[in-house]
């Protein structure tokens, strides 16, 4: 069964956060004192998670990431992940960390049933890292990855956030592990999230990047599989991994979405920038299956054509990145 949206899209992709909490304090992500963690009641329960999962992939979702805030702080999870992996329908469950604590975890979340992993991973400089962390510790998200591949997944896919004047001097160094380690790496365009008035300064353009990459390797562009949604895919020329590019600021991807959210706390969004969210916990507290799904289909139909953020303007909503889970 295909979802689609009022203009055809095919929304087959859930991003569903399971916590708002997380062991690191990206600047670009989170304000440094962090956010007011929700209370235990006001977040999901696993039951009335695996309801939301259930009941998307009921009417068409096949591909659940799970998110947070850090996923992998959340106790339990593993046992949840378990039971996600066996939804009937459920063609790609998969996860995105931080990979503080990936070492520890990789081995279960394989055996839990997870098929892939993004690492999100700023900078391959200790210091740098430290800085746009506030604190993260890079020695222990490299050892995430080895271990994830110890584990049996195939090379976790790097999530690069690039902004001028931080990180943008480690493109080439980045592009260069679909070479040398075989990971895919995804090139994220910085997105105005915390309010910072002069947040254009760190705006590096997918094109600008992908200019940068080509003045040394050349690129051919490559296919995408049906889940892959609104990044444009390229490979150096004998390498296994994929670089791509996600321009969510520049460039106008939106026509591809393929995605809805859901956050920790049951707020579904149709369109990241946008502020409209509907609420969720009606349907769960007590739960109403045929309700739910009724109201993730208008999700689904009420999804925004496009989302207004552009480097010239923009009016910054009123969430987190990690609130929301990217
Ligand atoms: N903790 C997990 C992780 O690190 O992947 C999941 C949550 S995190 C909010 C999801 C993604 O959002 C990360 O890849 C992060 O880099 C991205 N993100 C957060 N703030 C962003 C921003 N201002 N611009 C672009 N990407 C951002």
């Amino acid at each position: 069964m295909q979802l689609t949206d009022s203009i055809g899209r095919n929304i087959n992709y859930l991003r569903l956060s399971v916590t708002d909490r997380c062991n690191m304090r990206c600047f670009y992500c989170m304000p440094k004192e962090g956010v007011v963690s929700k209370g235990h009641d006001a977040i999901l329960s696993y039951e009335e998670l695996l309801l939301i999962a259930e009941t998307s992939v009921g009417i068409g979702i096949e591909k659940i990431r799970i998110t947070g805030g850090e996923p992998l702080v959340r106790v339990g999870l593993v046992g949840f992940l378990e039971k996600l992996s066996k939804i009937p329908g459920l063609r790609h469950l998969a996860l995105t960390t931080n990979g503080l604590l990936l070492a520890e975890m990789a081995a279960d979340l394989r055996r839990a049933g997870v098929q892939r992993l993004n690492v999100s991973l700023d900078s391959l400089d200790p210091l740098i890292f430290s800085d746009i962390t506030r604190g993260g510790d890079l020695k222990k998200v490299l050892a995430g990855l080895d271990a994830a591949e110890q584990a049996g997944f195939p090379p976790p896919k790097i999530n690069v956030v690039i902004m001028r004047g931080i990180n943008d001097d480690e493109i080439l160094a980045f592009a260069e592990m679909t070479l040398t380690r075989g990971s895919s790496v995804r090139f994220i365009e910085y997105m105005p999230v915390v309010k910072d008035e002069g947040w254009q300064r760190y705006c590096i353009s997918g094109d600008e990047i992908l200019q940068r990459i080509v003045s040394t390797y050349s690129l051919e562009q490559i296919d995408k599989g049906p889940y892959a949604g609104p990044s444009r895919d390229f490979r150096i020329p004998g390498a296994s991994g994929s670089i791509g590019i996600i321009t969510a600021v520049s460039g106008h991807f939106c026509s591809e979405c393929n995605r809805i959210r859901v956050t920790s706390t049951g707020q579904a969004k149709g369109c990241l920038f946008s502020d409209e969210k509907t609420d969720l916990v009606p349907c769960l507290r007590p739960p109403d299956r045929e309700r739910l799904a009724e109201v993730l289909r208008r999700i689904v139909s009420g999804k925004p054509e496009r989302h207004g953020i552009s480097c010239d303007s923009y009016k910054h909503q009123n969430f987190t990145m990690a609130q929301v889970g990217g």
